[in-house]
C-alpha cells in the first residue's frame, strides 16, 4: 500500500511504464539476472514478497518460479540515486536462468585477470579471497546441481548430512591436533572450513555475516581479558 506508492513514486518509469531490476543473491552476493517491472509487478513483489516481473517479449505479468519452481524470496529491494533502476537481494531457489545456469551471466566476454569472475562476481582478493571465491561456487553447486559434484551429494543428501559431516570433521581436526600433525591439521581443517561454508549455505547465511559478527566482537574487545 503505502510502501508501494512511496516507492512507484521516486521510480523513474521509462516510455514503456519499466524500470530495469537487478536480481541478486543475498547470500553470496551473486548478481542473478536483470529483468524488467512495471508498476503491478513492482506491487505484487512487495505484496507477495517474491519477485515479479514484466516480460518484454510475452507482454504479461511473470512470477519468477510460477513454472521452474525457482522463485525468488525477496529479502531487500532499493532503487539507485537517479531512481531509474532497482536492486533486489533475494533467496534464490535452484537457478536463476532458465538454461539451468545458476547466475544469467556465465558468458565471459572480455577477461580482465579475474578469470573467475562470472562465478565468483564479489570473490575478494587477498589473503582471505579464496573464501568468497569458494562461497560463489558453493552456491552455484546449489543452484546447478551438477551430477558427479562432492557439494552437489551434500545438498541432495540435505542438511542431517551436512551436519553430521560437520561434527565428523571438527573431530577429525580434534584428533589431528592430539597428533600433533601440521600436515593433518591443515587437511582436516580444511576440511570443517569447506562443509562448514556448505552449513552456511544450506542455511541462507552469509560469509559477511560471520566476518561482521566477528569484527564486532574484535571492535567491542580491543584487549581480551
Ligand atoms: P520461471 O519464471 O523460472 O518459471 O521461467 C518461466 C520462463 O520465464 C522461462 O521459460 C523463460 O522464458 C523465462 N525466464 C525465466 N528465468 C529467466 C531469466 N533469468 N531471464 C530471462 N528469462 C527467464
Ligand atoms: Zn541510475
Ligand atoms: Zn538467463
Ligand atoms: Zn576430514
Amino acid at each position: 500500500g503505502q510502501q508501494f506508492e512511496q516507492l512507484a513514486g521516486v521510480v523513474k518509469w521509462d516510455a514503456q511504464g519499466l524500470v530495469p531490476a537487478i536480481v541478486q543473491d543475498a547470500a553470496s552476493k551473486e548478481v542473478l539476472m536483470l529483468a524488467y517491472m512495471n508498476r503491478e509487478s513492482l506491487k505484487l513483489t512487495l505484496e507477495s514478497g517474491e519477485t515479479w516481473f514484466w516480460s518484454r517479449s510475452r507482454s504479461e505479468l511473470w512470477h519468477k518460479g510460477a513454472t521452474s519452481g525457482h522463485t525468488q524470496k525477496v529479502r531487500s529491494l532499493r532503487y539507485d540515486c537517479d531512481g531509474d533502476t532497482l536492486l533486489v537481494t533475494v533467496d534464490q531457489t535452484g537457478p536463476a536462468c532458465h538454461t539451468g545456469k545458476y547466475s544469467c551471466f556465465y558468458n565471459e566476454a572480455a577477461a580482465t585477470g579475474d578469470s573467475s569472475s562470472a562465478e565468483a562476481g564479489s570473490a575478494g582478493e587477498g589473503r582471505f579471497g579464496i573464501l568468497a571465491k569458494l562461497e560463489a561456487t558453493i552456491a552455484q553447486r546449489d543452484a546447478e546441481r551438477p551430477e558427479g559434484a562432492y557439494t552437489t551429494y551434500l545438498f541432495e543428501k540435505g542438511v542431517d548430512k551436512i551436519l553430521k559431516k560437520v561434527g565428523e570433521e571438527a573431530a577429525e581436526v580434534i584428533i589431528a591436533a592430539k597428533n600433533r600433525s601440521r600436515d593433518e591439521l591443515r587437511y582436516e581443517a580444511s576440511d570443517l572450513i569447506f562443509h562448514l561454508m556448505v552449513l552456511l549455505r544450506e542455511q541462507r547465511l552469509p560469509l559477511d555475516d560471520v566476518l561482521a559478527e566477528l569484527g564486532r566482537r574484535h571492535a567491542a574487545k580491543p584487549t581480551p581479558e
